[in-house]
């Protein structure tokens, strides 16, 4: 009786979209979930769980428990899960889908689309507005490797060497070196974390994900010699592709990130004949299904004295309204201890690159208008 269930089960999932699962015994216990208010609460059903608990994906053997660890282990998440493979998207389906259209608002039947033309950007940031710098960040996988929470030790090794040669190939003001994390001089690491260049370990939600697993092997930096286009290798992402400098030309800034992607993209192409992870509804998939689609955070880093003086949650709820996200300038997980913000775009999927560059841009301006009305009435100005 057993044996013709398992047989109709599987019969029943290879017809459907599990072909290329692996089935392990079942989990016995639907879990706790810590993060009362996160999505995977929201929408784990029991029926759910028995059904995909018992399936580990092919790419990287990952299972529906592993993808759900941030909202067992804390009770602070709002979404709470994490991509270990491509695989996952599609196996976990029924929970993953879900949270991504509540997440994201994205109607049924809604298609990713993609610009990264510079020209397309209209008008820029006001040049009396105190920007320091501006960065913008787009996250990318590689096909066959699995994305951070779920890749296997020797896959990341092999997107570190693969990405090593691909890098040699970078012409004009794209060219650099490629500097491991491993054996990288601890006061070359802290000069590179604090001029805000390269990533950090001990984020606890990528510790809890799996993201932090044989650290700090595989992982490192690209970057060229003025340090404008850099390349993070194995941390949230496969790749960070990153352009940045001083000042507030956006569109610079944008159309260095637009070159380097397609250069980057190309080069791995030409090395392994596999593409960027994409898929033409989610649009370029990512670790963590709040990054899904153009993957993008533009960012400036400006001074707001008066927004600082009516605190982190008036400023936050007036980004809200601006469809921007504020952080302080240390990055997610470094709190705020300045009047130096970084405000970037809130939305990654539903709008194009221009779009979110624009959404920024025009926030920004709002913002600095309204930080000078308010340094009068706090009495700074
Ligand atoms: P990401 O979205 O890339 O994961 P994080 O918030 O983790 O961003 O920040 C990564 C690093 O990038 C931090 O060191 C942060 O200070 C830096 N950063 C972000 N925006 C800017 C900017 N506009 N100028 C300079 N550095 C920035
Ligand atoms: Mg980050």
């Amino acid at each position: 009786m057993i044996v013709i269930v398992a047989l109709c089960l599987i019969t029943y999932l290879r017809k459907n979209k599990y072909e290329t699962a692996i089935f392990k015994e079942p989990e016995p216990d639907f879990p706790e979930i810590r993060s009362k208010n996160s999505l995977v609460k929201k929408y784990l059903t029991p029926d759910i769980w028995n059904r995909l608990s018992r399936i580990q994906t092919e790419t990287s053997g990952f299972t529906l428990r592993q993808a759900i660890a941030p909202a067992i282990e804390f009770d602070d998440q709002h979404t709470g899960i994490y991509a270990g493979d491509e695989d996952s998207y599609r196996i976990f389906g029924d929970l993953f889908n879900p949270i991504i259209g509540e997440y994201h608002r994205l109607p049924a039947d809604f298609r990713h689309n993609s610009d990264m033309d510079a020209s397309h950007i209209s008008g820029t940031i006001d040049p009396g507005a105190p920007v320091h710098s501006t960065r913008i960040r787009v996250g990318r996988n590689i096909q066959g490797f699995g994305l951070s929470p779920g890749i296997t030790r020797k896959q990341r090794q092999e997107v570190e060497t693969l990405m090593k040669t691909a890098f040699n190939d970078l012409s004009g003001d794209l060219t650099g070196n490629y500097y491991p994390l491993q054996g990288m001089d601890e006061s070359t690491r802290q000069k590179l974390v604090q001029d805000h260049f390269l990533f950090m370990s001990g984020d606890k939600n990528l510790i809890v994900a799996g993201m932090e697993r044989d650290w700090p092997e595989s992982r490192g930096i690209f970057h060229n010699q003025a340090k404008t286009f850099l390349v993070w290798v194995n941390e949230e992402d496969q790749l960070r592709i990153i352009s940045m400098q001083n000042g507030g030309d956006v569109k610079q800034v944008f159309e260095r990130l637009s070159r380097g992607i397609a250069a980057v993209q190309k080069s791995v192409k030409q090395i392994t004949g596999r593409d960027f992870l994409f898929d033409t509804k989610l649009g370029y998939l990512h670790s963590c299904p709040t990054n899904l689609g153009t993957g993008m955070r533009a960012s400036v880093h400006i001074d707001l004295p008066g927004w600082n003086r009516e605190g982190f949650g008036s400023l936050k709820k007036r980004c809200q309204e601006l469809n921007l996200q504020p952080r302080g300038q240390h990055g997610e997980s470094g709190g705020h201890d300045s009047i130096t913000y970084d405000i970037s775009n809130k939305h990654r999927l539903g709008y194009s690159e221009v779009e979110l560059v624009q959404t920024m841009i025009d926030g920004v301006n709002k913002l600095y208008k309204e930080d000078l009305e308010l340094q009068k009435r706090h009495g700074i100005l």
